[in-house]
């Protein structure tokens, strides 16, 4: 069991070393000229490719889902000891849909895979990001469509690529942390649950996305793949259901470009989580 263990281990990290060759391979640019990401044949090392951070920090101010416990930071140590070394320490607690996080299948769909079980191959990759932002910032209860999908790949004169991670910007989060402005309400408790609102996936796209499109995972920009009038999440339902990952409350996705970027999505390693703290960034084709 042990050997099993280790062995998938190693596999999965020679997957994670293949990803990060493709950069390293690829450099076999010897003028070093600039690649404005139009070639899919990228030239740079990972190194010197542009990588975007689209976490949002952990802090006080960090929103969390209007029911959920927020995140806590509390000082163990900080200061000289009485050795002559520094030292710091804090102990943090935290909900596992808080911030910028994953949802991992389980979180609406019964004995489907924890966060701990994604297989890596899934939350990095190729990516897309599909901007709706000039409709959803005029419309805290838009509902991303079908339409909006097949714009891009009209634009792009392509399909959404298969096993690609595909990212949606709202633009919502550049109001980001401020609480009203991003998601409808300051208020907490079940109550305010109703007074949610922010833009989400429509279920008849998440529908399509499953029936007609083969993804890896899909992230937003808001605190939720559905919108937040939603009352029964079925977006949630039919991604997760299909095993699809939804990052959640991500943030400076208007420094992506539609395509030609790989996504790297590493959450907390919580055995048995329904979701956990994410990590993520871009990493840019030039
Ligand atoms: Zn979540």
């Amino acid at each position: 069991m042990e050997f099993r263990k280790d062995r998938l281990s190693i596999m999965k990290h020679s997957a994670f070393i293949t990803l990060l060759s493709i950069g390293i391979l690829s450099s076999c640019n010897p003028k070093g000229t600039e690649n404005k990401g139009t070639d899919s044949t990228a030239t740079k090392k990972l190194s010197e490719r542009k990588i975007v951070d689209l976490s949002h920090t952990y802090s006080s101010e960090t929103i969390y889902w209007v029911t959920a416990k927020e995140f806590e930071l509390d000082t163990v140590f900080a200061g000289q000891t009485e050795k002559g070394y520094y030292y710091a320490a804090n102990n943090f607690s935290t909900a596992e849909h808080g911030g910028t996080h994953l949802d991992a299948p389980i979180h609406f769909a019964e004995n489907k895979q924890t966060v701990d079980e994604i297989p890596l191959e899934r939350l990095m990759g190729e990516a897309i990001k599909i901007d709706v932002s000039s409709i959803a910032l005029d419309n805290p209860d838009y509902l991303i469509s079908i339409e909006d999908l097949l714009a891009w790949e009209a634009r792009h004169e392509t399909q959404i690529p298969n096993g690609s991670i595909v990212l949606l910007e709202t633009g919502y989060s550049q109001f980001y942390p401020d609480k009203v402005k991003y998601m409808g309400t300051a208020a907490r408790g079940d109550a305010a649950v109703r007074e949610l609102h922010f833009p989400g996936l429509s279920p008849e796209a998440a529908t399509w996305l499953v029936e007609t499109r083969n993804i890896n995972a899909i992230g937003i920009d808001t605190p939720s793949i559905d919108f937040g009038q939603s009352e029964y999440f079925e977006s949630h339902v039919i991604l997760l259901s299909n095993d699809i990952p939804a990052f959640e409350n991500l943030t400076s996705l208007q420094e992506l470009p539609e395509k030609g970027f790989q996504v790297i999505a590493l959450p907390m390693k919580i055995e048995g989580g329904s979701g956990a703290p994410l990590r993520i960034v871009a990493v840019l084709d030039y």
